[in-house]
């Protein structure tokens, strides 16, 4: 158990999107829900050595002072390892020198942007706010500040969208020189507002397109492509996902937060009401020893070098081709072996859960 994450439910505006446990800010509310998740980290953090730490949401950002500083000294309970990652998702509008004072203070030295697009016709469909010379300013103030790690998000196949669309707005992601993109393919999810305006997706063929495109650009450009859909420059890799992709235990705490501790897959509720109220869990599965090898499976084969055969060996006593179709979908070229490691075919990663169907 190494990583925690934290959600923090409260934003400004609601985006046409947003599917995440979100809820507006309100003052009276957040200092309830700060306390509900004192009581929550409390009752369940069994004092381990924490290696990353992730503040989510929601937007983190969006708290007042006074709320910021009260979540760091929750936060100060982690026994934290000298070098532990600690990122924070921050919207560019909220960047000031006091905000950065404060994040610096409670040992954030990642931060995260979902910018999304600069295309006002993208983010007119998003419902969102993005000014590049903003963000380029409110960048340089926390490079100054001494955080140089930053993760820009990057949204594609959005309704409408063109290719040329995306390609301007990598460009301008690219001037802001972050350590690491991530990127998302749009998914309309159920019971948000852009589903119910019953927009349609993009083609298939545009939106293979647009992943290919991203991927060439952002490779030429000198980011490692380490996971489908993350991109990194050398040493920037999350090292709080990539205990998620190695199958690792985390905390989650907060409203609908997840975890996974002693073999359970936990979700948290996802009323507000109910977790202000300490009724924090709403399900928790204990997985079996194969459901743990599935998952093993399905989130180590996200990630481009695949999954160490002498590891898997180790963790759970099995010879990985034993239990999953692995020859023939070497043979078909689906999957390759190499120098130890088992990877999709970099060709193949766009119908990778084509793959992942065929293996489990
Ligand atoms: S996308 Fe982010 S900022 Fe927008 S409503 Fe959802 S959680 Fe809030």
């Amino acid at each position: 158990m190494e990583s925690v994450y934290i959600h923090i439910p409260f934003c400004k505006h609601i985006c046409s999107y947003c599917d995440f446990p979100k809820v507006l800010h309100i003052d009276s509310f957040v200092d309830d829900y700060l306390e509900s998740l004192q009581k929550e980290i409390e009752e369940n953090y069994e004092g381990e050595r924490i290696k990353t730490i992730y503040i989510g949401g929601g937007s983190p950002s969006c708290m007042t002072k006074k709320e910021r500083i009260k979540l760091f000294r929750i936060l100060a309970i982690f026994n934290r390892a000298p070098d532990c990652e600690c990122t924070f998702e921050i919207n560019p509008k909220d960047i000031d020198e006091e905000l950065l004072d404060n994040i610096v203070t409670g040992g954030v030295n990642r931060i995260s942007i979902g910018i999304e697009s600069f295309d006002p016709a993208n983010l007119k469909i998003l419902d969102r706010e993005a000014d590049f010379d903003d963000v380029a300013k409110k960048l340089e103030l926390v490079r100054r500040r001494g955080i140089e790690n930053i993760n820009l998000d990057l949204m594609y196949a959005i309704p409408n969208e063109k290719l040329s669309v995306l390609k301007t707005d990598i460009k301008k992601l690219l001037k802001l020189n972050p350590t690491h993109i991530s990127t998302y393919s749009l998914i309309l999810e159920d019971h948000t507002k852009l589903k119910n305006e019953k927009v349609e997706y993009i083609s298939e063929d545009l939106d293979s397109k647009m992943y290919e495109t991203i991927v060439a650009k952002l490779k030429k450009a000198g980011y490692s492509h380490y996971e489908v859909s993350n991109f990194a420059k050398d040493g920037y890799e999350s090292k709080h996902n990539l205990n998620y992709w190695n199958n690792g235990e985390y905390y989650g705490f907060g409203l609908g937060a997840s975890g996974y501790k002693d073999a359970f897959r936990y979700t948290n509720t996802r009323n507000i009401h109910e977790y202000i109220a300490g009724n924090y869990k709403q399900e928790s599965i204990l997985m079996s020893y194969k459901d743990q090898m599935d998952n093993e499976l399905m989130l180590g084969l996200r990630k481009m070098k695949g999954i160490n055969l002498d590891d898997f060996f180790e963790k759970y006593n099995e010879n990985i081709q034993n239990v999953y179709p692995i020859k023939e979908l070497l043979a078909t070229k689906e999957l390759i072996y190499k120098d130890g490691y088992l990877f999709v075919n970099p060709s193949k990663i766009y119908v990778m859960n084509e793959i992942l169907v065929k293996l489990i």
